[in-house]
């Protein structure tokens, strides 16, 4: 291809990239009629720019314009189909089917629901269409599933009395953004099943064929492998069942970076486009006929990529393989009009292929690893267009030479994507596994090879399954014993964006086909990403995050050199918890590989809920807690102290003291909440500041405060007793703290009412600032910005955003 010609597509491509780049970056959406004049405006100027062939910069901004319009009309469809808000916590009668594989946790099922009419008290109204859906079990978490909830399969039709409300997720720095995840998918809100009037299944075959011929195929899995944590794995391959992988298997294929292998992901999928093509182009060749019409590794690409789409809709149709397909479709086009392309400019196609077909693909770490992964293997191998194992597909004409080259291929493969992506996983991930090339050596192929085509193959012939099973059982013992190699997970804090630049830099020149010496230039770019510098409070100074764990306690108080966790948020669901799923990301990501002191206020699950998954991952110091000698949770610490007024510490300047309980509180017979731990955190800088971490103490606890010293509660911030239940914040409290700031802590539409509003109404009569997690999100309050804390929910505003007003 000529060379400017080569340049204007890059330029193009880029253009539409930047368009939609920029449309994700909105805080509130631009009206539908503005975002549908914009793409069409752009789509004018493209076809100037075309007949005119000169005006090359009218096209990039016309395709940057479409894109960017497009987008957005697309975006405001979606937003559009929203539950009002007068029908959240309603309860309705919805008819509707079941469109996935109900998800079987400890506590009930979770399942998408596709809504064909809701009623309420016997008037149609409309609800979005796609609700996430769960079906709880009530109180009694070992339950058995009972009927009919244990009828629940994909493709029937149900009328279900539900409850629904508009999706919200919690929203921390570094978090994890649930509500993108569900507007990506087309959710718009989420409920669940209430007890009476009772379900009813409607029709068993109500459309989705595939959808039942997975749920028969998991369901055939469940009876013949007798092995639970196998069978979720033989699940999660053969029809893309991920809720089927034990908590501790994720734990463990997590820790040796090997998560990627066991959901559909990109890789997956391509292994699987390029084992297909193997095939097919081997019995191609042997058709002279065939061979005539379409040439083999024509037919080999082609077939692959068939029938890698027809296992991407088989496992689910994710968005990381819908991705993948589009991905191959568009190197396979590109192939068979025999336009051999840079690699470069492949690739950005491919991209904008994507993006215009899901826009939000952009902001998911699994779209640029998966890129940045083809474009590495490309690059490396200086080929055109391909990667190594995908254009080989069909080439090689015996077995023999097929498996020696696919295990060369994939041990450089291997090489590569390892050196290539690990500057990409601290990116996105804050860790690297150290242990996770050798895990990888052995995982890829045993998993790709062995255990996905076991898992397939068993639905015709069932004692596959449980020879997979055992593969999976030595796979797992395997991974267990380099798990527990020294230092085998490296974690390091989010680096500055400059030195993510350098470092992604650094890994591109290190797989290049360049000499050694060039390489060499890689290492110094790569420092600042895997030792970044440190934002760390001055002496005498603290950070605080109050973090968003829905309805529970959970704040991070940071001095210069030590780490204070102050309860740990509550327990979501047997197999998920706030540490897991908030804590350790969070403290990952500042770079925290221990933690000092963990003080748990008292037993309430919302405030030691996320205990034992932070003192199984990382050290920690002491544990400081009003809990009973003999609680489990102090059975995993190392050293524990019982909390008790008069205590006090001075890390790096800054003062802590203890205010309650009474050391005499633990010889009565109190409720747990009485129990609580108080904390007074003050600093010792130019300006000092002071927080006072509350838990769950209540009017009387409150009152004995008062009473023993007014002046020793005196705060500028106040995290809110009791989540701001009606028990707590009495006034004589309030006016001896005297807090600038309160923050609530508390779920969204929690069912206890927290904050109940009278009790708010208290604060903002005193003119006190008050911050609730579920409009604010987290809430940080760094030394550097003295006065002022800053809402997650602010910062990182986005238009898909719950859009919730703060302090009201
Ligand atoms: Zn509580």
């Amino acid at each position: 291809m000529p060379v400017d010609i080569g340049w204007r597509l890059a330029g193009l491509s880029l253009a539409w990239i930047a368009g939609i780049a920029l449309h994700l970056q909105q805080r509130s959406l631009w009206p539908m009629a503005l975002c549908a004049a914009a793409a069409v405006l752009g789509t004018l100027l493209v076809v100037v720019a075309w007949c005119w062939r000169r005006a090359f910069i009218i096209g990039v901004v016309g395709v940057a314009l479409l894109a960017f319009g497009a987008a957005g009309w697309r975006a405001s469809l979606r937003l559009a189909d929203a539950l009002p808000e007068a029908l959240e916590g309603q309860d309705l009668v919805v008819t509707g089917v079941i469109t996935t594989l109900p998800q079987r946790s400890a506590a009930g099922l979770r399942f998408r629901f596709e809504v064909e009419a809701a009623t309420r008290q016997g008037q149609g109204v409309r609800v979005p269409e796609l609700l996430a859906a769960g079906w709880t079990k009530g109180q009694h978490e070992d339950a058995a599933l009972s009927e009919p909830q244990s009828e629940l399969r994909a493709g029937q039709r149900w009328r279900f009395a539900m409850r629904l409300r508009q999706p919200h997720g919690n929203l921390n720095p570094q978090g994890f953004d649930y509500e993108l995840n569900l507007f990506e998918q087309g959710v718009r809100a989420t409920g669940y099943v209430r007890d009476a009037p009772s379900p009813e299944l409607l029709h068993r075959a109500a459309g989705y064929p595939v959808e039942r011929l997975r749920q028969r195929v998991r369901d055939a899995i469940d009876a013949g492998v007798p092995d639970h944590r196998a069978a979720g794995v033989l699940a999660a391959l053969a029809v893309g069942d991920q809720g089927a992988i034990e908590r501790e298997d994720w734990d463990l294929y997590r820790n040796t970076g090997i998560a990627h292998l066991v959901s559909i992901s990109g890789l997956h999928i391509t292994m699987f486009a390029w084992l297909a093509g193997l095939l097919i182009g081997k019995v191609w060749r042997r058709s002279a006929r065939a061979t005539l019409w379409l040439a083999a590794p024509l037919a080999a690409r082609w077939g692959g990529l068939v029938c890698a789409a027809a296992y991407a809709v088989f496992s689910g149709w994710g968005v990381p393989s819908q991705r993948t397909i589009w991905m191959l479709a568009t190197v396979t086009l590109l192939q068979t009009l025999g336009l051999r392309w840079p690699w470069l400019l492949v690739l950005l196609l491919a991209a904008v292929v994507v993006t215009a077909i899901d826009p939000w693909a952009l902001m998911q770490a699994g779209f640029w690893l998966s890129f940045v992964a083809v474009g590495l293997l490309m690059a490396s191998s200086n080929r055109e267009a391909t990667p190594a194992a995908w254009s080989e597909g069909g080439r090689w004409p015996r077995w023999g030479i097929a498996a020696w080259a696919a295990v060369r291929g994939d041990l450089r493969t291997q090489v590569i994507a390892t050196v290539g992506l690990a500057p990409l996983t601290l990116v996105f991930f804050h860790q690297l596994s150290l242990v996770g090339f050798a895990a990888n050596l052995i995982a890829i192929p045993v998993i790709t090879l062995v255990i996905t085509p076991l898992a397939l193959l068993g639905v015709a012939l069932v004692p596959l399954w449980t020879l997979g099973a055992w593969v999976v059982q030595q796979l797992n013992a395997a991974l267990g014993w380099l798990a527990h190699w020294p230092g085998a997970v490296w974690m390091a804090p989010v680096a500055p964006w400059w030195a993510q630049l350098a470092g992604l830099l650094g890994a591109v020149l290190l797989v290049l086909p360049l000499p050694w010496r060039a390489r060499a230039l890689a290492l110094p770019l790569l420092v600042a990403l895997v030792w970044p510098p440190r934002n760390l409070p001055a002496e005498g100074e603290f950070d605080l995050l109050a973090m968003d764990v829905g309805q529970g306690t959970s704040v991070l108080v940071r001095t210069r050199a030590h780490v204070l966790v102050f309860d740990a948020g509550p327990q979501y669901s047997r197999e998920s918890d706030a540490g897991q799923r908030v804590l350790l990301p969070l403290l990952r990501a500042r770079g925290e590989s221990s933690v000092d002191r963990l003080v748990l206020s008292h037993r309430d699950l919302d405030h030691v809920g996320g205990a034992s998954a932070v003192l199984k991952a990382m050290p920690v110091g002491d544990v400081l807690s009003s809990l009973e000698t003999g609680h489990p949770i102090l059975a995993q610490a190392t050293q524990t102290t019982r909390c008790s007024a008069g205590q006090s510490w001075v890390w790096d300047g800054v003062h802590f003291d203890v205010l309650r309980p009474e050391p005499a509180d633990y010889e009565r017979a109190l409720k747990s909440n009485a129990m609580s731990c108080v904390l007074r955190v003050g600093s010792t800088g130019a300006s000092p500041r002071s927080v006072l971490l509350t838990g769950d103490i209540e009017r009387e606890q409150e009152a004995a405060l008062v009473r023993a010293s007014p002046a020793a509660l005196r705060s500028d911030v106040l995290i809110v007793p009791h989540h701001g239940s009606r028990t707590s914040s009495t006034e004589a409290f309030l006016d001896a703290v005297k807090p600038r700031v309160a923050v609530f802590q508390a779920g969204y539409r929690n069912r206890f009412g927290h904050p109940a509003p009278d009790v708010v109404a208290r604060y903002v009569e005193r003119g006190i600032e008050v911050h609730m997690t579920p409009a604010c999100g987290a809430w940080q309050w760094d030394a550097r910005d003295a006065p002022a804390g800053v809402c997650q929910r602010d910062t990182a505003r986005r238009y898909w955003h719950h859009g919730l007003v703060d302090g009201d």
